[in-house]
């Protein structure tokens, strides 16, 4: 049984006990992790503060060319990371329309890479016989980072490399349930930056909040649920944190029925289902013209009897098993209350065999709001499918979650969709397209998404301060 190590101070780190992370297509156990301890935290955060007197000050251009050699490092140990994002996620390693492990740590170094490119040049205000001022950007100091288990690696990174980039120093601690391919990522690392640029602890509760206590930690970004994400507000006024917040998302797609029913479907699907419909900016709730329902929810059912679900190590698999039994549970709670509401199973429905935490693409009709499969964030395989008559229902009905993610809508009629899709109480509004980021356009949430944006200029800049220098003349 392979054993993971912490590293703290670019030193491998046993701990006294370990806990175990599982399969789950399999419900085996693959490795076993360290359980860090306070004292561990706090030497991370020790190591982390030393190595910021070094790293902030090297120069700008050393940073840049670092992240590339961790691309490149990323890249070279490519194979190795996707078995280990699939044997602990659950994604397959290639995956419906290419969304799978593959992808994962293809992303990864595609983040790395855009990252590196970008910089936060020094902004001249004025120049006059008046004054002379300029503004700077500094990096903020230790920034702890708390990504969740369904793009493990990738929101890794998407917290990482802006953080270094600007000249931070970081303290990492993946979710329990998949911490295998970052600690993997973070031991890579770490043959290439300065020790203590880069820390990693793992554990099964406690060290996040300790983290959005921590006194040494400047700045938390976190990604993950909405509930924790309230706590870490919390946890992290002690000493007025800064931070980034990425949290649930309940997105709502709106088809016209102008749209060409065949060509929206398997992008549609695509969108929805892409790993396991365990993705933050996922399509979560589908409303669609009247004119047009049957008709596609007829192709989006032929596409859920068609995929195959299974262990992701195997070739031609779809979609994967959903990542936990928790999330699991939840996909069959709310299929059952959308099944005594009258929902329509269109595709699966029922739980799969075991062993395995698998659940079939199941497709829900004839539900609409007020039915907590349409009004809570499912984080899973099942998509409910709303009918709808006039558009300004439809808006008004994909405004009325507490969250705001993402939303999109779909349509022939592009400049009719573009304003409608920016009437959309969303960060990211998408024309026929969804959960559709790329590193050089930001992303964030509104409303109980949480705060903050991450990719591109906007998003480095979450990772430093200003200083204002004003020379008088
Ligand atoms: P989660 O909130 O349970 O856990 C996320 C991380 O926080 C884990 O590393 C966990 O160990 C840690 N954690 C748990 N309690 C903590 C506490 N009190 N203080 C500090 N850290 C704590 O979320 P999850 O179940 O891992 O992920 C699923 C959720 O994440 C979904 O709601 C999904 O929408 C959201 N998500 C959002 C985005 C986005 O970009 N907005 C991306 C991916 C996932």
């Amino acid at each position: 049984m392979k054993k993971f190590n912490l590293i703290i101070d670019g030193k491998s780190v046993s701990t006294e006990r370990y806990f175990n992370v599982i399969n789950p297509a399999t419900e085996e156990v693959i490795a076993q992790c360290p359980s860090a301890n306070i004292i561990h935290l706090d030497l991370a955060v020790e190591a982390a503060q030393r190595a910021f007197a070094l790293w902030s000050a090297v120069d700008d251009s050393v940073r840049a060319q670092k992240l590339h050699e961790i691309a490149d490092a990323i890249a070279q140990n490519q194979e190795e990371l996707m078995k280990l994002l699939t044997m602990e996620m659950g994604k397959p390693l290639a995956g419906y329309q290419g969304i799978g492990s593959g992808m994962e740590v293809g992303g990864s170094i595609a983040w790395t890479l855009a990252t590196a490119e970008l910089s936060l040049p020094v902004e001249i205000i004025q120049d006059n016989d008046d004054a002379y001022i300029e503004v700077h950007r500094k990096p903020l100091g230790v920034v702890g980072s708390i990504p969740p288990w369904n793009w493990p690696l990738m929101i890794a990174i998407w917290h990482v490399m802006p953080a270094l980039r600007t000249g931070n120093t970081v303290v990492i601690k993946p979710s329990s349930l998949t911490p295998l391919a970052t600690i993997r990522f973070v031991e890579i690392a770490n043959q290439i930056l300065p020790p203590g640029v880069l820390n990693i602890v793992t554990a099964e509760t406690g060290i996040g909040s300790a983290m959005a206590r921590h006194p040494g930690i400047s700045k938390i970004v976190f990604t993950g649920s909405t509930p924790t994400g309230r706590q870490i507000m919390q946890n992290a006024s002690s000493n007025l944190k800064r931070l980034t917040l990425e949290l649930g998302g309940n997105d709502a797609g709106i088809v016209l029925p102008d749209v060409n029913v065949t060509d929206v479907a398997p992008k549609i699907f695509a969108a929805a289902f892409n790993n396991n419909g365990q993705t933050c900016a996922a399509l979560k709730r589908l409303y669609v013209h009247e004119d047009i329902y049957e008709s596609l929810c007829a192709a989006l059912a032929e596409i859920a009897q068609a995929v195959v679900t299974g262990n992701g190590l195997d070739a031609g698999v779809d979609l994967g098993p959903l990542q936990n039994k928790d999330q699991l549970d939840l996909v069959i709670e709310l299929a059952e209350d959308a099944r005594k509401a009258g929902g329509r199973f269109l595709s699966g429905g029922r739980q799969t065999k075991g062993p395995g935490f698998f659940y079939p693409a199941t497709l829900v009709a004839d539900v609409s709001d007020g039915v907590r499969l349409v009004d809570e964030e499912q984080f899973g395989p099942i998509l409910p499918i709303i009918k709808y008559t006039g558009i300004n229902d439809a808006i008004n009905r994909a405004n009325s979650s507490p969250f705001g993610l993402g939303g999109s809508v779909w349509s022939s009629d592009i400049p009719k969709a573009k304003a409608l899709a920016m009437q959309l109480e969303c960060g990211s509004a998408w024309v026929n397209t969804h959960a559709a980021i790329q590193p050089n356009a930001p992303f964030g949430g509104v409303k109980q998404s949480g705060f903050g944006v991450e990719f591109a200029r906007d998003g480095l800049t979450e990772y430093t301060s200003i200083q204002t220098v004003k020379i008088q003349k």
